[in-house]
């Protein structure tokens, strides 16, 4: 029999920890971790570290959730942001539209323009002509 541990031969005597949870395994007394805290305090330890379901799995659980905390007040704060840029975004398109109607108003004017310019010099060619 070898410790689910370690790896390594258990004595055939001694006191071997036998894991009364999922895994059923036996372990060196000290491979288990908190395990001689655990006598000395008169607790009786029936899980192994890997069935317990309180201890280090839960600080890990609770480091991550702070984490998790910490990104979703990251992701309010730029989520907050995004009223203020889409007021932006929003005068810019605006503007541009409003650019885009003048611009259009330009091209009509001087098309106009040209036009007039074309008959005024027709006009001054018939004059000549005439006189
Ligand atoms: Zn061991
Ligand atoms: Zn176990």
């Amino acid at each position: 029999m070898e410790c689910q541990k370690c790896k390594k031969n258990l004595a055939k005597r001694g006191s071997h920890f036998i894991c009364q949870g999922p895994c059923q395994g036996t372990f060196h007394g000290g491979c288990v971790k908190g395990l001689t805290a655990d006598i000395k305090n008169g607790r009786n330890r029936i899980y192994c570290n890997n069935c317990e379901d309180d201890g280090s799995e839960e600080e890990e659980q609770e480091e991550y959730s702070q984490d998790f905390t910490k990104i979703l007040k990251d992701i309010q704060l730029k989520v907050v942001a995004i009223p203020g840029f889409k007021k932006q975004l929003d005068s810019i398109t605006q503007s541009l539209s409003m650019l885009s109607d003048k611009y259009d108003i330009l091209i009509v004017e001087h098309e106009q323009s040209k036009d007039k310019i074309h008959k005024l010099e027709k006009t001054i060619a018939d004059v000549y002509v005439i006189s």
